[in-house]
């Protein structure tokens, strides 16, 4: 199946001359992806030979062409385990936008779909935070509302990952500085609940030096320091316990050290006053077994040779966490002053947590059609579907439908932050929604611009702005307008004191 492809960096040899670096391989795609059949060979092919005659001549910040952005994007779709309409979209995501193809010209060389999924990414692309704290899970929300499709989260997710990798080539440092801080409040989260562990890494870690320099800094240091020796004592740990698995007949089908991301460890500092000896997996023992049952086993020589630390044995295989993530960790004295985690779990479980919801689509995939490539074009709302009838708790996946959110509109305050309020919220619902003290003290609202009255409802992408004024104080009708729960609370709650209070008066007047 690779026979044709070699050729094909060679076809384009004209173009090789005019750009000294060599040209990234598209080889490089295709060997990640499992089985392509001869159509997404054909199909990857034809969207890289597309994206890089779009992009010719064009150079990035760091003055690389532009097309390897797009050719990394595809990449790391592909890594995700993204099947080939979507890493060839993400060959094409910014070919629309840059103005190099028309949308007519895209829909007849590759179909509604990829044309579907572009628009989506560019769609998504004009989403900002702008770091509203508060309103972050909104702008999450909103995310997956505007994809209308989950690949299109996926390749969002993909294009962030090589933008902020290369965020040293960006000259302004306030813009730098703001997409690192929407990388981790809204890009690294959305890859955290979809289960796609590898991306939630990757994205932090690229992010927190630009988000926060200092603190970057220091905890580099730290890891620095405390890895090695770490490292030392679990060397150790790894040849006894290999030994032990070995003599039970317990097969291994992997065992490697896994160093803690540096912006996991920055968050774990933080809830421990910053004591790096309160943190005991900067570097963890990983051992992955064939079966469930066999990690009990393993979890059985383990405790047979170590202490177990109290309390610090966790059963993530008989109780998943929220994303899914399931294995099991302990903790244990080494026996030589050191303090080591060990990780135990089976391939499927490791696939999970680094690739979530696209290890399912595989595994069952290949159980189902025994690898055969043309199985392999997903349906992933299907696939999200079944996922969330068999998640347990997650409450994030129950809300991934394709009417994401329907039931929710989102609005936009003057300085851009999202809100999100159920659908036929009011401007009365808004303004409670910002604070309490500018709902109370409502006198007006533009909407887009415009002075409306209070009852109008709110559509998605509205810019609302309410005017406020210090004696204005809630009436009954605003009851009336409010559709948000909260809102009714407050205005009742306000209405009820004041009711009670001019009811004392005037019973009092009478007595
Ligand atoms: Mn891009």
């Amino acid at each position: 199946m690779s026979e044709a492809k070699q050729n094909d960096t060679t076809e384009n040899h004209d173009l090789d001359i005019s750009s000294p670096a060599t040209l990234p391989d598209v080889q490089d795609i295709l060997s990640l992806m499992t089985n392509p059949s001869e159509t997404d060979i054909a199909l990857i092919k034809k969207a890289y030979e597309a994206a890089l005659q779009a992009h010719e001549g064009v150079t990035r910040f760091t003055g690389e062409p532009y097309f390897n952005h797009v050719f990394e994007t595809a990449k790391t779709l592909a890594r995700m385990h993204m099947d080939a309409t979507t890493i060839a979209a993400g060959f094409l995501h910014d070919t629309i936008e840059d103005g190099h193809m028309t949308e007519k010209e895209m829909e007849e060389q590759f179909g509604t779909d990829i044309l579907f999924l572009v628009d989506g990414v560019t769609k998504l692309g004009k989403l900002k935070y702008r770091g509203m704290e508060r309103h972050t899970e909104s702008l999450r929300k909103l995310f997956i509302a505007t994809a209308k499709d989950i690949r299109v989260i996926m390749i969002r997710l993909a294009d962030r990952l090589h933008n902020v990798t290369t965020l040293y080539g960006h000259p302004k440092e306030d813009k730098r500085k703001r997409i690192a801080l929407e990388t981790l409040e809204i890009y690294a989260p959305l890859a955290d609940r979809l289960g796609i562990g590898f991306m939630k890494g990757e994205l932090e870690d690229a992010a927190f030096e630009y988000a926060y320099p200092e603190d970057y800094k220091k905890v580099k240091e730290l890891l620095k320091q405390k890895s090695k020796t770490d490292q030392d004592y679990l060397e150790k740990v790894r040849r006894t316990l290999q030994k032990s698995l070995a003599e039970e007949k317990i097969d291994v089908v992997h065992m490697d050290y896994r160093i803690k991301k540096i912006y996991s460890l920055f968050r774990k500092l933080k809830r421990k006053n910053m004591e790096i000896d309160k943190v005991y997996d900067i570097v963890a023992l990983r051992v992955i077994v064939p079966t469930v049952s066999d990690c009990y086993r393993v979890l059985g020589v383990i405790h047979g040779l170590w202490r177990p630390l109290p309390g610090r044995i966790k059963d993530y295989i008989a109780l998943p966490k929220l994303n899914g993530y399931q294995s099991i960790h302990t903790t244990i004295f080494t026996g030589d002053g050191g303090i080591a985690e060990i990780q135990v779990r089976t391939p499927e479980m490791h696939a999970e947590a680094e690739l979530g919801i696209a290890s399912h689509v595989m595994y069952k995939e290949l159980g189902a059609n025994g690898g055969n490539g043309n199985g392999k074009k997903l349906d992933w709302i299907e696939q999200l579907l079944e996922a969330q009838k068999t998640a347990q708790g997650g409450e994030f996946l129950k809300d991934l439908r394709m009417d994401f959110f329907s039931d929710r509109v989102f609005v936009f305050t003057p300085a851009g932050d999202v809100v999100d309020l159920p659908t036929g919220s009011s401007p009365v619902d808004f303004a409670f929604t910002i604070h309490t003290d500018i709902g109370m003290h409502m006198s007006g609202a533009k909407v887009n611009g415009k002075m409306v009255s209070l009852d109008t409802p709110l559509v998605g992408g509205d810019i609302v702005e309410i005017i406020t004024a210090k004696h204005v104080k809630p009436t009954s009708k605003w009851l009336k307008y409010a559709k948000s729960s909260m809102a009714q609370r407050r205005i009742r709650a306000y209405l009820q004191k004041e009711g009670a209070g001019s009811g004392i008066g005037k019973f009092w007047m009478k007595g």
